[in-house]
């Protein structure tokens, strides 16, 4: 995938040799057909302007390397700045020191949320031996009361019984209660989605948020979803606060430009990602994996 764009450069390149350093016409070759490869990996238009300048300034006027063509030598700087652009390195789910650690998972509705806090459960309780309790904050669609309690099931982890009529911010005031008294590790509290933000939602999970005070507030989104998924983080970074993000259906046929997107507008962590509908379909995030195929 990676070679694709080191292809598209060695041509960029074709007949140049014997060169001293990277001029700013070598350097803006290459950087056209590197705002092609973002852009056709759906990375928002302000993103990869940031990032075409922000590469540039660093390629333009590098000594060229004997052991490399030019290409190549962009191709790193790109690649290299891309990956810590990212984020460098995996960025892990912090738990508190004294338990139970509430987590709130927040997006909009088909972005995954609730599949991915019953693959999240299943995972703190298999891979760290954690006691994990889930909510449904989600008190206009009964259905998605009933999909938390079926992956409940599914995964082995309790989930907390819902009240009729009781709004969201109790629920997670009492989800928290059951977890203290009932000696549970974590809290994943999955709160309502929309299918398009709306004020009302942000009052709520702000609400709520106040209500639980989240050790992680994660924005669950889709990565097929593209240019639309960098509004509704902008909003959900500025009246909710996030600090992090999970990705969904990085199994699609996304590039994975919307790691790189959500990244700069969060400027939080991508924590996990979601790579198919199965519960162990949730793994780390890799910055380097990604750079890789979004540079395709
Ligand atoms: P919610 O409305 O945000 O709670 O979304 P759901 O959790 O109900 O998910 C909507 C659909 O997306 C379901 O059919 C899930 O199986 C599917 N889904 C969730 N995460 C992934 C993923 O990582 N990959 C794939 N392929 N499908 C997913």
């Amino acid at each position: 995938m990676f070679d694709n764009l080191q292809e598209r450069l060695g041509k960029v390149f074709e007949g140049l040799t014997k060169r001293g350093a990277l001029t700013e016409e070598d350097v803006d070759a290459a950087l056209r057909e590197v705002r092609v490869a973002l852009l056709e990996a759906d990375v928002a238009l302000p993103v990869v302007k940031q990032f075409i300048a922000d590469v540039r300034e660093r390629a333009v006027g590098q000594e060229v390397l004997r052991s490399v063509t030019p290409g190549q030598q962009v191709v790193k700087v790109v690649n290299d700045r891309l990956v810590e652009m990212l984020g460098g390195e995996q960025s892990e789910i912090t738990l508190k020191t004294e338990p139970p650690t509430p987590i709130m998972l927040v997006g909009l509705q088909g972005s995954g949320k609730t599949t991915t806090t019953g693959k999240l459960a299943k995972r703190l309780k298999e891979k760290q031996k954690k006691r994990v309790l889930m909510a449904s904050l989600d008190v206009q669609r009964p259905a998605a009361q009933d999909q938390l309690k079926q992956l409940g099931w599914q995964v082995g982890v309790d989930t907390l019984d819902n009240v009729p009529g009781e709004p969201p911010k109790a629920i997670a005031k009492r989800a928290l209660q059951q977890a203290t008294l009932g000696g549970y590790d974590v809290v994943l509290l999955d709160t309502a989605g929309r299918l398009a933000i709306d004020d009302e939602l942000m009052r709520e999970v702000a609400e709520i948020r106040d209500a639980a005070q989240p050790t992680e507030s994660l924005l669950v989104c889709d990565a097929m979803t593209g240019q639309d998924a960098v509004t509704t983080a902008e909003r959900f970074r500025d009246e909710v606060g996030l600090t992090g993000v999970v990705l969904t259906r990085v199994d699609g046929d996304a590039r994975g430009g919307a790691a790189l997107s959500m990244r700069q507008v969060t400027g939080k962590p991508i924590k996990l990602i979601g790579t198919g509908e199965k519960l162990e379909e949730l793994e780390p995030f890799y910055p380097d994996r990604i750079a890789n195929r979004i540079l395709g």
